[in-house]
């Protein structure tokens, strides 16, 4: 299978987990592309592991403005091809214990974020580029993957609508040739995939290796899907 070329990507959330290993899967490339943006909100901060573009708080529409700008700078025309919200947060609480804070931080974040990211993001995305939701499995209603280890309802609630955000933006920007999807990662090794206290299965290398394999074969046919990191359609 060809490896997936692109001139110009940007990754939320790069200082560490999923969104590191897209950033040091995409530096590895034999071809890599030739910008790859990486943000995260803290890029000072003690967890960031690699030196990020600059600050996008996902949850925050003035620091994803000033992400856009800073990226628009250095691409001019050029635009930017690969988008992959990859932000993301759990609460690890039983139903019962859930806030209105929870709720809405958890919203905010894996939900809004994307809106917002895509929003910002739309004047830059040209033709034949593609946004990638990093979703979960978790948020899908007819399989409640997991169920009896973890309810992390906020969590499931906010993926629920990222998969409706990720089909409404498919269907929205297909006008202008961007393709959309929502991707699962897998049960990975991340300190958000521990969360449970359980040792997930997939290692970030594994799941990242196969998020990439998925979208170098996508095709504007495949717009609005949701898939896993190894290709499979997963039940809305
Ligand atoms: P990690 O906990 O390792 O990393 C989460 C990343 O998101 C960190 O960079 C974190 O930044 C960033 N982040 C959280 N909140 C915000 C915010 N408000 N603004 C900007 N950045 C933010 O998690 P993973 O790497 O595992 O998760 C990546 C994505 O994969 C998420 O969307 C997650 O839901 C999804 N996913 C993961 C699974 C897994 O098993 N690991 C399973 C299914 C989906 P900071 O360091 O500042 O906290």
């Amino acid at each position: 299978m060809a490896e997936l070329s692109v001139r110009s990507v940007l990754v939320t959330g790069a200082n560490r987990g999923l969104g590191l290993g897209f950033v040091q899967h995409f530096l590895r490339m034999p071809k890599p592309p030739q910008w790859i943006f990486a943000t995260c909100r803290d890029p000072k901060g003690q967890r960031a592991q690699l030196q990020c573009v600059g600050p996008a708080e996902v949850a925050n529409p003035t620091s994803i403005k000033e992400a856009a700008a800073k990226v628009r700078e250095h691409l001019g025309d050029s635009g930017l091809n690969l988008l992959i919200n990859n932000a993301g947060m759990v609460r690890s609480k039983m139903l019962d214990a859930e806030t209105l804070e929870d709720m809405t931080e958890t919203y905010m974040t894996n939900t809004v974020g994307p809106l917002l990211m895509g929003q910002a993001f739309l004047p830059l995305l040209k033709k034949a580029a593609a946004m990638v939701n990093i979703s979960s499995i978790g948020g899908s209603i007819a399989s409640l993957f997991a169920w009896d280890i973890m309810q992390v309802t906020s969590y499931r609630c906010s993926k629920a609508a990222l998969n409706m955000l990720s089909k409404c933006q498919s269907l929205a920007y297909k006008e202008h040739g961007i393709l959309c999807v929502a991707l699962h990662p897998g049960w990975v090794q991340t300190d958000l995939g521990a969360t449970a206290g359980h040792v997930p299965p997939v290692t970030v290398d594994g799941s990242v290796k196969g998020m990439l394999k998925v979208l170098s074969s996508l095709s504007e046919k495949d717009t609005g899907a949701f898939l896993d990191w190894e290709g499979k359609v997963i039940p809305w």
